[in-house]
């Protein structure tokens, strides 16, 4: 198929992994993706990363170990990924939220979310946060990098605050939710990724209104 897609973006191995798999089918073989809104998620985490530009890890969390944060938004290609035993044509490419670069020479990738409630999302998160991790220390091009920590940053609202003289603000709440390395975990998760987008076209969940909308409007459309 010339239109399929070779390039597993970590974020769809977590959240569109737990959906309805007839769309990624048909996000990674004819690349037609459904359009997705969510607002001011993006401005927020940007706003997050960019917060941090500059700081030492300390900065960040106190018990991180000594270093300095390397990057944000930075790409990460890997090599392609064996399934089976045998080289796949699909490799792994995303985007991190931010890289650390530790004294003893080890990387961090922290993921930073702006959540409207505070919880440990870590477990779900796993498989996304391997997939860099992967990605840095078996890269397509640039040299490996060995990844020593994971995992989410957290801010959530907790209460407004100010005045219209002095201006309003949000005041946040920070947590630290750490990742244990699982390369199982995603290797598990990208043989069963991969054998989907390989096989038939999955069924639609019966329950999504996207999809009820779609069959609605072609029906009206047909008998017109
Ligand atoms: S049910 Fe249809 S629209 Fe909904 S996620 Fe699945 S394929 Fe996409």
């Amino acid at each position: 198929m010339s239109n399929r897609r070779v390039n597993i973006s970590p974020s769809d191995l977590t959240f569109n992994w737990d959906g309805c798999h007839r769309c990624l089918w048909l996000n990674y073989n004819h690349q037609v993706k459904a359009p997705l809104f969510m607002p001011l998620v993006g401005e927020l985490a940007d706003m997050q990363e960019r917060y941090f530009i500059g700081r030492k890890s300390e900065d960040i969390h106190p018990d991180f170990p000594t270093g300095k944060v390397h990057s944000h938004g930075g790409w990460v290609q890997s090599l392609p990924i064996a399934v089976d035993g045998r080289e796949s044509t699909f490799s792994i490419r995303g985007k991190y939220d931010l890289l650390l670069e530790f004294d003893d020479g080890t990387f961090g990738v922290i993921d930073c979310k702006f959540q409207g409630k505070n919880n440990d999302k870590s477990e779900f998160y796993t498989p996304q946060l391997e997939a860099y991790a992967f990605a840095l220390e078996n890269p397509a091009k640039d040299p490996a990098r060995t990844v020593s920590m994971l995992g989410l940053l957290v801010w959530s609202p907790t209460r407004p605050g100010g005045n219209p003289t002095q201006g309003f603000h949000l005041e946040l709440s920070w947590n630290w939710y750490p990742i244990e390395r699982n390369p199982g975990q995603l290797e598990k998760r990208l043989t069963d990724f991969i054998t989907m987008v390989d096989g038939d076209i999955p069924e639609s969940k019966p329950s999504c209104e996207q999809c009820r909308y779609v069959l609605n409007r072609q029906e009206i459309l047909d008998a017109l």
